[in-house]
């Protein structure tokens, strides 16, 4: 160095994602580029680094640190301190260190990088066709993780002990494999083996692979030990074979997600926008929902995904997809290995019998994993990700809270359920677990409650759960030895979009869903909410209507149609013999529901624009009974895409506190319309626009800039992006989900959100 620079030395403590992605041997890299001294360190706690030299140089080594590094590595805060210079020469890589709190990230897991594709697919190298390859780079994370920090002995990796050559990469700061916890070949990693139904060896690593290739395109259903547990796969293409899963899999309508050798494949079924073509590409590689062309093609059976205009398509992301596709070409279905609702299988045993019946042969592999994950699945609203389903290659990334405070453990609600931990600033969101309805999803929740906090460290000192007394999860939490704070469901929805967006003052909520636990003890779905974190007030809400039946209700729309007309016209409704749905009911039927109704026994009263959606549905004949949860509404949402008009039916708000939103005039509407033979396109379309009109209604009333849009009805991508567009013309400022789901898979986060406002609030 030249005489009379100033020579300094500064410490650097980096947090966020920087363990396991390359980050040290970058840091290495850098440094030594630049011949200043130090070392990089990887702590519990984070990085940390010390660099000496001139002053000129640590700042364009700050510079660097920030611009130039690994894709992965997502920084959340660098400190940096002044210290005293030490000399020496040398920049070194020392070894982890194992004291101190834990605030390290436990990464999610990661797709196949194109350097490792790369080894995988060239003949000369040692890893060519291996279909466990990853470095630092990529691979599996959370799927194989026990507990952090995050090295070899601590992942479901333990058991292979590395061959010299791997272990000269582990060793190398130069080389992509340093420190890379699960690096692996074919002469000390992890191997394929094809099983028979019966779980019989018929052939094992390459000749696995090679007759798994073959049973598919055969039309076999095969089970694939994948990343995070168990998927169906079936050539795409062959009806036959996509209708025997259905029939095996007892699934009769929901569509089927698809994987697809490349984007050529995609952009050939699909209409691929830049920000889809990215998060195809990401490093998360989820499921995409694509819109798709109006073309014929022969890759994609109708059966795949019937009468829907979109397709949940996903490229391969580990080498072992790769392989696979790179022999299959097109697309084939790739749906989790599960019976219906229950969570994904990870284990091979115990696929075979799971899955009997199901899958004809299984390809697995010798590598447990730690974890069940499913794939997740994003859509593009208005230009910007929306993440649907939350799991692989998201969880258990952390949202970023405004504050510290207590360590709160938060159950999550009763569907599509998620458990989060608020830790410091970060809330850990879990993996989708599902629906609290099997004995897989329940211990899978208790796996989830239990693993967050030993992860993390974290003694848990509050625990919130959904106001819903008869939740499992909320039983659940009041069995924990822990003070409890109960969070209305509604409030947690909207709560969790402020939450990821970082609002901190007041909002106008509108949290629009199926159902959830009312304070009042009736079931809401509809509601206006004038809230901060901590507190909400209910300012207006849809008009209740009763359900017939209760909990059937939900399976069919015809039941939520006639509790509506019912409402409406009282006795009159049973000489409406003209309707669909009035139709739909044979007299018998009819006569229970009629005694339901007017006795009110087990009928509940509910506001719930899920169920104003199915009765609306049930209305124009669309759809009676469903198959799955938001069937209906995805059924008038789509008729709806294909509607051409801007009008509305008319909706009045009567007074009273809260304010109800009275849906008369525009089932009157619907009823005109329907008598007079309009297309159900126009009439779908009329209800979407009187919908977003009922919202701008509102929202004039309370003046609040902020708008959240929250709960499981703004999945529908018409209603949320008309409604984001119609606020924004008029002027206010609309928020929606973006990072966890507006379904009840986000419902954890806002009781994080919420219980740490009112923490605050009583500090
Ligand atoms: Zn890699
Ligand atoms: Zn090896
Ligand atoms: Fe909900």
């Amino acid at each position: 160095m030249t005489v009379g620079v100033m020579i300094s030395r500064r410490r650097f403590h980096v947090s966020g994602t920087v363990q396991g992605v390359g980050f040290r041997p970058f840091v290495y890299r850098l440094a030594t580029s630049m011949s200043l001294s130090g070392f990089v360190e990887n702590t519990p706690a984070g990085v940390i680094i010390e660099v000496e030299g001139a002053e000129g140089d640590l700042a364009a080594f700050e510079r660097r640190l920030d611009g130039d590094r690994p894709a992965l590595v997502s920084v959340l805060s660098v400190a940096s301190d002044v210290i005293d210079p030490v000399g020496g020469s040398a920049f070194e890589i020392r070894a982890s260190s194992v004291s101190g709190a834990r605030a390290a990230f436990v990464l999610p897991d990661v797709a196949t990088c194109d350097a490792c594709l790369a080894d995988v697919c060239d003949s000369s190298n040692r890893r060519y066709r291996y279909p466990f390859t990853n470095c630092t780079h990529c691979g599996p994370r959370f799927s194989i993780i026990a507990s952090l920090p995050y090295d070899r002995a601590n992942t479901s990796m333990k058991k292979f002990a590395m061959c010299p050559d791997c272990r000269a990469e582990y060793d190398d700061p130069g080389d992509r494999r340093f420190h890379a916890q699960p690096n692996a070949c074919p002469a000390c990693g992890p191997q394929l083996a094809l099983w028979d139904a019966d779980g019989a060896v018929v052939c094992e690593r390459d000749d696995a692979l090679m007759a798994a290739v073959d049973a598919i395109r055969a039309g076999r259903i095969v089970g694939l030990k994948g990343l995070g547990g168990f998927q169906l796969l079936v050539d795409a293409a062959n009806g036959d074979a996509v209708a025997e899963l259905r029939r095996r899999k007892h699934r009769e309508e929901k569509p089927f997600a698809i994987m697809v050798a490349s984007l050529d494949t995609a952009d050939r079924l699909c209409d691929v926008g830049d920000v889809e073509r990215a998060l195809l590409a990401s490093p998360a590689s989820p499921i995409v929902l694509l819109e798709r062309h109006d073309r014929v093609t022969h890759d994609v059976a109708d059966a795949v995904s019937p009468r829907n205009p979109y397709l949940g398509v996903m490229l391969p992301y580990t080498p072992l997809h790769h392989l696979l596709m790179r022999e299959l070409g097109g697309a084939v279905v790739a749906t989790s290995g599960n019976l219906s609702d229950e969570p994904i299988c990870v284990d091979e045993r115990e696929a075979v019998t799971r899955l009997r019946g199901i899958a004809d042969a299984f390809l697995v592999h010798d590598r447990p994993i730690v974890r069940a994950m499913d794939d997740s699945v994003v859509r593009v609203v208005c230009g910007r990700e929306m993440v649907v389903r939350r799991a692989r290659g998201y969880a258990p990334m952390p949202v970023l809270l405004e504050d510290d405070g207590a360590t709160v453990l938060c159950v999550g609600a009763h569907q599509k359920n998620t458990v989060a931990l608020a830790k410091g600033r970060q809330v850990f969101v879990g993996q989708h677990i599902g629906d609290l309805v099997t004995e897989q999803a329940v211990a899978a929740f208790d796996g989830s409650v239990g693993d967050l906090p030993r992860l993390y460290d974290a003694d848990v000192d509050v625990v919130a759960c959904d106001l819903h007394p008869d939740y499992l999860s909320t039983r659940r939490a009041e069995a924990m030895d822990a003070e409890l704070i109960r969070v209305q469901h509604h409030h947690a929805h909207v709560a969790s979009c402020m939450g990821e967006h970082g609002l901190t003052g007041r909002v106008l909520g509108v949290s629009w869903d199926g159902t959830g636990y009312g304070e009042d003890g009736t079931v809401w779905g509809g509601e206006f909410l004038l809230c901060d974190r901590g507190e909400f007030e209910r300012v207006a809400h849809w008009r209740t209507f009763g359900l017939p039946g209760g909990d059937a209700a939900s399976h069919e729309p015809r039941r939520s149609a006639i509790g509506l007309l019912h409402a409406l016209m009282g006795d009159a409704v049973w000489d409406c013999d003209d309707l669909p749905t009035v139709k739909a009911f044979a007299e018998t039927e009819l006569h229970v529901v009629r005694q339901a109704l007017e006795r009110g026994l087990n009928c509940p009263v509910t506001s719930s624009v899920g169920r104003l959606f199915d009765a609306v549905a049930s209305l124009v004949g669309l759809r009676q009974r469903v198959a799955h949860e938001g069937h209906a509404a995805m059924e008038l949402e789509f008729a709806a895409m294909r509607g051409r008009t801007d009008d509305a039916y008319p909706v009045s708000a009567g007074g009273g506190d809260p304010a109800v939103i009275d849906w008369a005039g525009l089932i009157e509407g619907i009823m005109a319309d329907v008598r007079r033979g309009r297309a159900v396109e126009e009439t779908a379309r009329k209800f979407h626009n009187t919908l977003v009109e009922a919202i701008l209604m509102v929202a004039a009333c309370y003046n609040q800039e902020k708008v959240v849009l929250s709960g499981g009805c703004f999945q529908n991508r018409l209603l949320l992006e008309s409604a984001i567009d119609r606020l924004k013309e008029a002027g206010f400022e609309p928020y929606w989900h973006q990072q966890v789901p507006t379904n009840d898979g986000g419902v954890s986060l806002g009781q994080a959100v919420v219980a740490r406002a009112r923490l605050k609030e009583r500090a």
